[in-house]
């Protein structure tokens, strides 16, 4: 069955002499691993449709649950080129396409996430010293993949709490939390910002000046949840194996 959406390359693994396995988001099917055939060849069709990165209107055929069809065409819809060409905006949106990888899954359609990345890098293309571009990435698509940390009282029983637990992914208050061990402290100045950065859009976010206090705190919180998330997934992926 023939395939068409359009997506974004995430990353490229070489496969073979001449082939290619290129990982896309895609609009209408999340995450999807494709086999290009020789476009490593001069002359391949693909021309530099594959670039990491590269927006296109993609077609791909294989059986529905195939593990890896074959892409039939990729044409280039905004190539992002900015954004490969200076190595510290690359390293940053590395940092973006990494969790995008581990938090949204294969073949399970995740349009916001879609829609998250793309207006994310046409932001990092204007700006991409901006430095809360890449936490608001990380926060926003925790919140479209349901892996959102809960800072705003109690995970279990909604009463007040301050003390979060990386163990839970929330905050929990006093009674609910006996036995566990806190990871850190949630200041009220956080549990505002969040809730405003949650609902604030990119051209906002691009407007804020944030204390560095605050930065720091926000950002260790989310690279700490989602250190613990992706460790634990990979243990239980290894189990599973
Ligand atoms: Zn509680």
């Amino acid at each position: 069955m023939l395939q068409r959406t359009e997506g974004i390359v995430l990353r490229t693994n070489p496969y073979g002499e001449a082939d290619l396995i290129v990982t896309y988001l895609t609009k209408d099917y999340g995450i999807v691993k494709t086999f290009a055939k020789s476009p490593r060849k001069i002359k391949s069709r693909f021309g530099s449709s594959l670039e990491p990165l590269t927006y296109s209107k993609i077609s791909f055929w294989g059986k529905e649950d195939s593990a890896l069809p074959r892409l039939t065409q990729a044409d280039i819809i905004y190539p992002f080129h900015v954004l490969r060409s200076s190595l510290k905006s690359f390293l940053k949106v590395s940092e973006m396409i990494e969790i995008t990888l581990s938090f949204v899954p294969e073949r399970d359609p995740s349009p916001k996430a879609y829609s998250l990345l793309i207006n994310m890098l046409r932001a990092f293309e204007e700006d991409s010293s901006d430095r809360m571009l890449v936490i608001y990435y990380k926060l926003k698509l925790l919140d479209v993949t349901g892996f959102l940390p809960k800072i705003t009282g109690c995970g279990r029983c909604g009463n007040a709490g301050h003390d979060f637990y990386l163990s839970h992914g929330t905050v929990l208050c006093e009674k609910c939390s006996k036995g566990f061990e806190t990871s850190f402290r949630i200041s009220a100045g956080l549990v505002n910002f969040y809730k405003n950065l949650l609902e604030w859009n990119i051209s906002h976010i691009k407007r804020i000046k944030p204390s560095d206090a605050l930065v720091l705190e926000l950002s260790m919180l989310i690279d700490e949840h989602i250190r613990y998330v992706t460790e634990k997934s990979l243990k239980t992926r290894a189990f599973r194996v």
